[in-house]
């Protein structure tokens, strides 16, 4: 095992982490692998807990950290408001819901995005999770793992293949060598320093009297069906569809757990219209069934140069013209109007 001094604590004694994520991204086992990490691994003392709202992909999730020094417990499980690390899931979140909030000039700040933004806090590492996870066939959260991990300035490499061989390896033996690849590979974009300039500082947010608060049920952030931004519901990639391929067999449809495709009567049979993006989750299923190729898996980003785009066509790949993307093609597709003759 390995032994390591927590060199810096906060008042109440604890080096305490935080990440900021999306249901579905995995932020919630990472939270708890850290916890493990710092009880079992490491000879500290230990907690880790997550809050989310519904259990569903696209819902914002919190996990929180404590380590503390060895021979002292920690004893509370309140949220972590000026954490020593703080690790982003998704970019989109920076820019809808205040996950900086507390970060002070000794933070480190690692966003999981394909490249660093002007207005992000110098201090922000970023390591392309997405990109790296699917290189590896790993998760997310295993690439995020490596990353936060080293940033504590405190984890070997060694220690951390340990915890994912005795936690995932025991349960998911096919995937431990893709996941510890995928731990290593966020392991290594990291910087055991942190990066030098100016850093900021976010203010915690201050409690809220309860008559101030947002009304029950109002949703006041995205990532979820009600605002129609879906932005941060997804992993970060989805499928393109390459009409010129397709043969038409339907897998991809019967496949798909959310009836994305869109398919409308034609002279031969069934064809394949596209994808409705709006009801897409990511999970690239559909990518994996197609016989030919026709559905590839492409990095979703997002739409700056298309300003008017409705926040739901905002989201998709630049690679999809926009008349090609979501709900809007369907709707003035040919099947939508061979429907709407026969209503007639
Ligand atoms: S699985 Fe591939 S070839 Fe078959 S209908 Fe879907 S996109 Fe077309
Ligand atoms: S990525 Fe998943 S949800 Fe999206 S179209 Fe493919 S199978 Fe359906």
């Amino acid at each position: 095992m390995q032994r390591v001094d927590l060199p810096i604590v906060n008042d109440l004694g604890y080096y305490e982490m935080r990440l900021e994520s999306i249901g579905g991204l995995g932020a919630n086992l990472c939270g708890k692998l850290l916890g493990e990490l710092g009880a079992m691994y490491l000879g500290l003392g230990a907690a880790s807990f997550a809050s989310y709202g519904s259990e569903k992909r696209g819902s914002p999730v919190k996990s929180y950290i404590r380590w503390c020094r060895p021979g002292k417990e920690v004893r509370i499980n309140s949220p972590v408001h000026h954490p020593h690390v703080l690790g982003i899931f998704h970019e989109a979140l920076l820019d809808s819901y205040p996950v900086l909030q507390g970060m002070t000039e000794h933070t480190r700040l690692i966003i999981n995005a394909p490249c660093k933004q002007k207005h992000w806090p110098a201090q922000a590492e970023i390591v392309d999770a997405g990109a790296l996870a699917m290189r590896y066939k790993s998760r997310v959260n295993m690439v995020m793992l490596g990353a936060i991990a080293k940033a504590t300035g405190l984890v070997s490499l060694e220690s951390l293949k340990e915890l994912i061989s005795h936690t995932l390896g025991q349960r998911y033996p096919a995937l431990l060598a893709s996941n510890i690849k995928g731990v290593r590979a966020g392991y290594d974009v990291v910087d055991e320093r942190a990066p030098k300039g100016d850093a900021a500082v976010y203010e915690s947010e201050k409690p809220r009297r309860y008559e101030e608060a947002a009304t029950g049920g109002v949703i006041t952030c995205i990532g979820n069906i009600v605002t129609h931004d879906l932005s941060a519901s997804r992993e970060g990639w989805i499928p393109l569809f390459h009409p010129d391929r397709c043969i038409h067999c339907g897998l991809c449809d019967s496949t798909c757990p959310d009836m994305v495709f869109q398919f409308a009567v034609g002279e031969q049979g069934p064809v394949n219209r596209g994808l409705d993006y709006q009801h897409c989750k990511g999970c690239l299923r559909c990518v994996a069934v197609c016989p030919v190729q026709a559905l590839t898996a492409v990095k979703e980003r997002e739409w700056p140069e298309k300003p008017y785009a409705l926040p739901n066509q905002s989201l998709i790949t630049a690679d999809i013209p926009m008349e090609a993307s979501g709900a809007n093609s369907w709707m003035s597709s040919e099947a939508q109007e061979t429907e709407r003759r026969i209503e007639e």
